[in-house]
């Protein structure tokens, strides 16, 4: 689960890690008052939205006085800010975040992530901050520095001091970084975090050492003890679909192409997305229906996918073992009398109870396409969708 920077700094800062003074603003008086409160005669106006490279779409405003303050305000509130990370069709700013603006010296990149290879949460660093990550490490790959953590001690004071002195933080500033570096670690841990990227960190002139960007990312399957997590949720940043088969404990995960994917099992339910690529096709989402559906549950899957405007046909792919094949047929002729299917449907059924299921498609008046297996099945519906 993602938050807001403005709300990923507020975890932060509970636990020692520096980030400039701030207020969330929802529209522009209040983010004059936000101005106002933090004084000062520099400010910093940044559209809140879950997506990195902001600064580069124009999302990240130095104000010099109240009136810019709110003429920039205006100016993001209900835009459609479009970042090399949202895709082309962006994001609306709904909230922004008002900050004292600070006098920044160099600009750092620090991260802390589950790395896979080591089995290990890794504390990354780079000096060249504030630019992509994932290019710095495609072109100087020898500009990032990691620390691998021992879980049983945690990240060791010597270790973020060598990482700070690698990233060529400047000799005065070392002992504020190793301690930002110390409480960002003590977040992630605590807060069950997957990723706490800081991009950029800054030194500033006055010299202090802050988090001038946060992106926090938490580990879904730990938010039942972390219910003040939760309660930072913001469903305008989510896909309504994915949010509506959450509901029904489907697990969808809407993808970018236009074949819609029912399956059960995850495993099965890769495997058909790379048959379907392998026909050259392109597969609009990733779901597993699961093993125990209901017929209930299988017709809401059956309406998501149908709702996605993206989809022009829909391939029906599976294995019944627990789930059972006449529980799926029951589902999808359920979802195909409340919502009209007006694309093409393939379907590849086999185990328990196929006779009866396909028994039951046959009979229901649906025009369907029958598969004899997987690959028949992707073959079928990537040549009706063309
Ligand atoms: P992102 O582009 O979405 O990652 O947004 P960031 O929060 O990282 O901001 C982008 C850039 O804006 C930073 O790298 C800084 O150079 C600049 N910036 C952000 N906050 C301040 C500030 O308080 N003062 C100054 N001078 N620049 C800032
Ligand atoms: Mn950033």
């Amino acid at each position: 689960m993602n938050v807001h920077e403005y709300q990923g700094k507020e975890v932060l800062k509970k636990f020692g890690v520096q980030v400039p003074n701030g207020y969330v603003a929802f529209n522009a008086d209040e983010a004059v008052q936000a101005a106002q409160s933090l004084g000062g005669n520099l400010w910093v106006v940044k559209a809140q939205i879950h997506a990195g490279g902001r600064g580069k779409a124009g999302g990240v405003k130095l104000a010099k006085s109240l009136d810019e303050v709110r003429e920039f305000a205006n100016e993001l509130i209900g835009k459609v800010l479009v970042t090399h990370q949202t895709g082309p069709e962006g994001k609306e700013v709904k909230r922004l975040l008002i900050e004292e603006g600070c006098p920044i010296e160099k600009e750092y990149y620090i991260g802390v992530v589950i790395d896979r290879s080591s089995n290990s949460v890794v504390l990354m660093g780079s000096e060249e901050g504030g630019t992509e990550i994932e290019e710095v490490a495609e072109k100087t790959p020898e500009k990032i520095f990691k620390e691998v953590v021992d879980p049983a001690v945690g990240l060791l004071p010597f270790q973020a001091n060598r990482l700070a002195n690698r990233i060529n933080i400047p000799k005065d500033k070392i002992r504020e970084a190793v301690k930002f570096m110390l409480a960002l670690y003590k977040a992630f841990v605590e807060k069950d975090c997957a990723l706490a990227e800081i991009n950029p960190l800054v030194t500033t002139t006055d010299g202090r050492v802050m988090a001038l960007d946060a992106k926090l990312n938490f580990d879904s399957n730990a938010l039942y003890r972390q219910k003040d997590i939760v309660a930072l949720r913001d469903l305008d940043e989510e896909d309504a679909k994915e949010i509506e088969a959450s509901k029904y404990d489907l697990s969808y995960i809407a993808l970018d192409g236009n074949i819609g994917c029912m399956v059960n099992g995850a495993g099965l339910a890769m495997a058909t997305m790379d048959i379907i690529k392998h026909y050259n096709g392109d597969p609009a989402n990733f779901l597993d229906v699961g093993g125990g559906a209901t017929a209930e549950k299988v017709t809401e899957a059956f309406k998501i996918i149908l709702s996605d405007e993206k989809v022009k046909g829909i391939f029906v792919n599976i294995f019944g073992g627990i789930m059972k094949c006449d529980v799926i047929a029951d589902g999808v002729i359920q979802a195909a009398k409340q919502v009209e299917l007006d694309r093409p449907l393939v379907v590849r059924l086999e185990g328990t109870n196929v006779e009866l299921g396909k028994k039951m498609l046959n009979e229901s008046g649906l025009a369907i396409v029958a598969a004899d297996s997987m690959a028949d099945g992707a073959q079928k519906i990537v040549e009706l969708v063309k």
